[in-house]
């Protein structure tokens, strides 16, 4: 075998797949971006005697988390429309703010700012839906992060898009700009059932297809969305999906938190993914997404933090602590939630749902060097008996010291390597200035 480029070790390793444990004083090889060999570390320093080695002793290695669901530029807009139901804040709060204030200057430094709270708690990849995504395309580009981008297509005019067709073509146009990029994919981001006319449903589901490309709506957020579907069409919005042929396979659904079981076995027979967003679904009380019944059915779950209007971070171990507890709380059943079924959600589950799980989301010879390491050393986190616990139940993106992206350092002992802070910081307070 070539002699990879560097070795990196730690005390624990949580691979995710081929098997969700432990391992101890293990290490990948990494080449050209890719992960080529994950052996414990005696035996690689024997294969590898002349390579570069780092140990990361103490700490804690496993994949890249996935945030499958937010609006990165939203940073910007932290406790806009605090305490109202979704509907209003939708409409009284986000959506005016949004259109008065939210320019492509505004969502580059909203988005460079979520960016660096994603790579400073642990985030590899996210998916975004947000207006003008070819500035967020170009922030991420120079960020060095992998995602998958969409524009919301919404049937009124927005700073970004006249109308839903306008919306429609310039995500094409993004789509083929990015066709070739190899961290950054381009998909559809038709925003909800409820501000989409059918003809446009049906038009998505005709261009997604053609291209092969991914969607992602938010569905079945809240009983008054559901409650309205059914009395202008009879059913819910999945239906509505499925006969306009969205629902299928490159599907994201994100929310579902209102399902009956039919609904969720056509989810299940399409192959169509959920994004779960527990804080959002929390903070807007929209509902409880059916976790373990959807995973009954073989439903691929992934985890999202959704906004930061409506979370209001971007630290997906928070996240996931969240989901480790409602998924308890919820079932009134202790053993749902296990630490190391959330980490799966938060990293191979999320990278299914993204249609990536041949590239990320498991430290597995062949995928890319997408990885990160915390450090057990402090006082939240000593000692530590169960290492999936430790992450999901006491930890905080604050321990993460390393991330790597296809084999690039983009944090190094917890500092950003690529972004300034202090520079983002007064860029975010200008911003602010500017409002007032
Ligand atoms: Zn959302």
């Amino acid at each position: 075998m070539q002699t990879p480029e560097f070795l990196l070790s730690a005390t624990w390793l949580l691979p995710i797949a081929p098997n969700n444990i432990a391992l101890t004083n293990h290490g990948v090889a990494v080449h050209e971006g890719r992960i080529t060999a994950l052996a414990p570390v005696s035996d690689l320093l024997q294969q590898f005697p002349d390579c570069p080695h780092t140990h990361l002793q103490d700490q804690i290695l496993l994949p890249g988390l996935i945030n499958a669901h937010g609006h990165a530029a939203m940073s910007l807009m932290r406790g806009v429309g605090a305490g109202l139901a979704l509907q209003e804040w939708l409409q009284e709060a986000i959506w005016p703010f949004e259109a008065k204030y939210m320019d492509a200057q505004a969502v580059a430094v909203g988005t460079e700012l979520a960016l660096a709270e994603m790579l400073l708690s642990g985030t590899t990849t996210f998916a975004d839906m947000y207006f003008f995504p070819e500035t967020v395309a170009r922030v991420a580009h120079q960020t060095g992060m992998r995602c998958q981008i969409a524009a919301p297509i919404i049937n009124f005019a927005t700073s970004w898009s006249r109308d839903a067709d306008d919306a429609l073509h310039k995500t094409m146009a993004l789509y083929d700009e990015y066709r070739h990029h190899p961290l950054i994919r381009v998909a559809f981001g038709p925003h909800s059932a409820y501000s989409l006319e059918r003809k446009h449903l049906n038009q998505i589901a005709m261009y997604a297809d053609e291209l092969e490309a991914a969607v992602q709506i938010h569905l079945h957020e809240t009983q008054r969305e559901v409650a309205q579907a059914r009395e202008q069409f009879g059913h819910g919005h999945v239906e509505l999906l499925r006969d306009t042929g969205l629902l299928g396979p490159r599907l994201q659904t994100v929310h579902m938190t209102q399902l009956t079981a039919a609904e969720i076995e056509m989810v299940a027979a399409a192959k169509t993914s959920v994004v779960h967003c527990p804080a959002s679904n929390m903070q807007l009380a929209s509902g409880t997404c059916p976790v373990a019944e959807l995973q009954a059915q073989d439903v691929t779950v992934a985890l999202g933090t959704d906004g930061a209007a409506s979370n209001n971070t971007q630290d997906l171990f928070a996240e996931l602590r969240l989901a480790g507890l409602l998924a308890k709380h919820a079932n009134a059943d202790p053993t749902q939630g296990q630490a190391r079924d959330m980490l799966k959600m938060a990293t191979l589950d999320g990278a299914r749902a993204l249609g990536l799980e041949q590239d990320i989301g498991s430290l597995e010879a062949g995928k890319s060097a997408d990885l990160i390491a915390l450090n057990t050393q402090q006082v939240n986190m000593v000692p530590v008996h169960d290492p999936f616990a430790s992450l999901v139940h006491n930890s905080s993106g604050s321990a993460v010291t390393t991330v790597m992206i296809a084999g690039n350092t983009l944090v190094s002992d917890g500092q950003l390597q690529k972004i300034n802070i202090d520079e983002l910081c007064r860029k975010a307070q200008r911003w602010q200035l500017q409002l007032s």
